[in-house]
């Protein structure tokens, strides 16, 4: 809830005033900014709470606006056929969508035909349970390097980002145990991995317990490192600027493989879980 046209289409009794000048909204109230007069006359959660069917309809609007405009677009490359969505509220009355998306795989021209192909195969096996190979891992790798990231590099949407896509845990995180039920924080990764459950995987039955075993151990020691904010704090600046260097080295790599073979590469990173790869994929 987070929009102006939120609060705008609220305030139909005041003296409202709406300026667009480069590139920046300007909303006023009884000719005081919007915000100052909210913080002065009601808090925006009050506010909200007060006029929740106009609200609920301002929202309405907006997801059908985006499903209009941006999921069925001709020009949006996922290419989707189909969609479904359910709205739920949140416990603080805040509206937001879960829904799944169809991809029309025989229109898609974003990958390779190549690669669409080894998706549309894993995707069948992943359905069937069975092992998927490399190559197709590999293609949904690049497949969510398309259309998914969480860099802050570019600075059109750096900014965004940070403010409503990063998880802040709260009291529903802990709901059900001492960890955060949505797995923050996450393992770092500097590309996209798709992992699979390890009877899916390379690793011989007999020795799978053991490589389970070792993987536990270390993965949650790397957790506790990442849930100490100090250390953590420390750890980012002792390398921070190694980190730059090899991203920039990264960077000049990619930018001559891509010279050389002219075919686009972006990397981009998400990471997948092993017990929530099924889920993810089809979310
Ligand atoms: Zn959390």
């Amino acid at each position: 809830m987070r929009w102006s046209e939120n609060f705008t289409s609220l305030l139909q009794d005041q003296h409202i005033s709406y300026k667009y000048s480069n590139g920046e909204e300007q909303i006023n109230i009884n000719d005081c900014d919007w915000q100052e007069w909210l913080k002065e006359n009601e808090s925006r959660h009050d506010f909200i709470k007060n006029n929740l069917l106009n609200a609920t309809l301002t929202f309405h609007h907006r997801v059908k606006m985006f499903i209009k405009h941006i999921i069925k677009s001709k020009g949006n490359p996922l290419k989707i056929s189909y969609h479904s969505y359910k709205v739920e509220f949140a416990l603080r009355g805040a509206a937001h969508v879960h829904g799944v998306l169809w991809i029309d795989w025989e229109n898609i021209d974003i990958l390779s035909k190549k690669d669409t192909q080894l998706i549309k195969d894993a995707l069948k096996k992943i359905k069937n349970e069975q092992k998927i190979e490399d190559n197709e891992r590999n293609a949904i790798a690049k497949f969510a390097d398309e259309f998914i990231s969480c860099s802050l590099k570019n600075p059109k949407t750096a900014d965004i980002v940070q403010s409503v896509n990063v998880h802040n845990h709260t009291k529903t995180c802990k709901k059900y145990g001492s960890d955060c039920r949505f797995y923050f924080p996450r393992f770092p990764t500097l590309k996209t991995i798709v992992a699979v459950p390890l009877q899916h995987s390379d690793i011989p039955v007999d020795k799978q317990e053991i490589e389970s075993c070792e993987a536990k151990r270390i993965l949650s020691s790397v957790k506790v490192v990442l849930q100490d904010e100090q250390a953590m704090e420390e750890i980012c600046e002792i390398n921070k600027e190694k980190i730059d260097i090899y991203v920039q080295t990264l960077n000049l790599v990619q930018k001559i493989g891509l010279i050389l073979s002219e075919t686009p590469k972006k990397k981009q990173t998400i990471c997948l879980d092993e017990k929530n790869v099924l889920k993810h994929l089809y979310l």
